[in-house]
C-alpha cells in the first residue's frame, strides 16, 4: 500500500509534517452589505446577497457572535462583504479575537497602528483598461499607493479573458510596488460581453500563469497544479461543480452521497443569523464556478486520492502550501 512516507524524501516529508499540524477551520463573514465600489461581475450585489440580511449594527452583538465562532472552532476568519475596511470596529472585533484575513479593494488604508500583522488581500481585476470597465476606475492606481511594500498585503488578481498576454505586465507592476500577487479568474456572473471563458482561452492562460510563476518566484504565490485545476475544472479523474464542492455552508449542505468539505465551514451574512449557500454566490451556475479558493479547497480535502504517486501528493503538498501562506499559518 501506498503511503506518505513511503512516497516523499526527507525535504518533502518536512514540508508535509508542517502543514498536517494546522488542522484549518475557517468560515466566512460579510462585514457589510455596502462598498464602495460596484464592479460589473461582482458576486456579492450580482446574486443579491446585499440584500438577503438587514447589517448588525450594534458592536457588542458582532463580539459576541465572534466569540461564539470561536468557540465553535474557527480558527480563520474570513472577511469579505461588501468592503469590510468601511467598518473599521467590526474587522477589530475579529482580528482582537480570531485569526483574520480582510478581504478589500484596497481604496481605504488599512491603519497598520490599530491592525499591525492583519493579512490583506486586494482585489485587482486586469489591467487599468479592464478595471475602468469593470470597476469604474483604475483601483490598483490607488491601492498600490496604500499597501505599497506591506509584507502583510497581497494582490488577489482576478484574471480575465481580456488579460491574455497582458498579465505579465500586471504582475511586474505588482513586484515593483513591493507587493505579492494570488491569481484566480473570473467567474463572469453578470455575463459582460467578452468576458466568459473559452476553452482555449483557458489552456492559454494556464500557460500564461505557469511562466508568471517560473519568471516571478517571489512575487508569485501559486502553484502549476493550481492553475491546471482551476483551468481545467479537473482533479484526477473528477469534475469540480456542485456535487464535489467542499466549501459549501454545512448546516445547509443537503447533498448525498456528501464530498470531501471544509469542517463546520459557514458563510455567514452581515445580520449574523443568516447563512449563504457556499463561499461565493448564492445564484452562480456551479458548472461555471471558478472560484480560486472553492478549488484550492477542493484539492485540501482530498489528499487521499492523491497518495498515489509522489507526483501527485507533491502536488496536494504545494497547494496546502499556497493556501497556508496567503492566510498567514506559514510564513511567504
Ligand atoms: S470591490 Fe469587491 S465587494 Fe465591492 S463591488 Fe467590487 S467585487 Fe464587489
Ligand atoms: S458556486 Fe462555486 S463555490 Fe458555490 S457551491 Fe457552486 S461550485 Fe461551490
Amino acid at each position: 500500500m501506498k503511503t506518505v512516507s513511503s512516497l516523499l524524501d526527507a525535504e518533502w516529508h518536512e514540508r508535509y509534517k508542517r502543514i498536517s499540524k494546522l488542522n484549518i477551520r475557517s468560515s466566512i463573514y460579510d462585514v457589510t452589505n455596502r462598498c464602495n465600489l460596484r464592479c460589473k461581475g461582482c458576486f456579492f450585489f450580482s446574486s443579491g446577497e446585499d440584500k438577503v440580511a438587514a447589517e448588525e449594527t450594534d458592536i457588542r452583538k458582532w463580539e459576541a457572535f465572534i466569540d461564539r465562532e470561536k468557540e465553535r472552532g474557527v480558527n480563520l476568519a474570513i472577511l469579505i462583504g461588501g468592503e469590510p475596511t468601511l467598518c473599521m470596529d467590526r474587522v477589530e472585533a475579529f482580528y482582537k479575537r480570531l485569526p483574520s484575513f480582510c478581504a478589500t479593494n484596497g481604496l481605504i488604508k488599512l491603519d497598520r497602528d490599530r491592525f499591525p500583522d492583519l493579512m490583506v488581500g486586494i482585489s485587482l481585476w486586469g489591467d487599468e483598461e479592464d478595471e475602468k470597465l469593470l470597476r469604474g476606475k483604475d483601483a490598483f492606481a490607488i491601492s498600490s499607493k496604500n499597501y505599497a511594500g506591506d509584507p502583510n498585503a497581497y494582490y488577489l488578481y482576478t484574471i480575465t479573458p481580456r488579460q491574455l498576454g497582458k498579465t505579465d505586465r500586471v504582475i511586474r507592476k505588482i513586484r515593483d510596488a513591493g507587493l505579492k500577487v494570488h491569481m484566480q479568474l473570473l467567474s463572469n456572473d453578470e455575463g459582460v460581453d467578452g468576458f466568459s471563458w473559452q476553452p482555449d482561452e483557458l489552456a492559454a492562460i494556464r500557460d500564461e500563469m505557469d511562466d508568471a510563476l517560473a519568471r516571478y518566484p517571489d512575487t508569485v504565490i501559486s502553484s502549476r497544479y493550481y492553475h491546471e485545476i482551476i483551468t481545467t475544472g479537473r482533479m484526477l479523474d473528477r469534475t469540480f461543480g456542485w456535487r464535489e464542492c467542499p466549501s459549501v455552508t454545512e448546516p445547509l449542505d443537503t447533498r448525498d452521497p456528501k464530498p470531501r468539505r471544509l469542517i463546520h465551514f459557514i458563510r455567514w451574512a452581515s445580520d449574523l443569523k443568516t447563512m449563504h449557500r457556499c463561499c461565493t454566490s448564492e445564484t452562480r451556475d456551479c458548472s461555471t464556478c471558478k472560484d480560486g479558493a472553492a478549488h484550492m479547497s477542493w484539492v485540501m480535502v482530498n489528499k487521499r486520492v492523491h497518495i498515489r504517486t509522489a507526483k501527485e501528493l507533491q502536488n496536494w503538498i504545494e497547494v496546502y502550501e499556497m493556501f497556508a501562506k496567503l492566510y498567514q499559518f506559514i510564513p511567504w
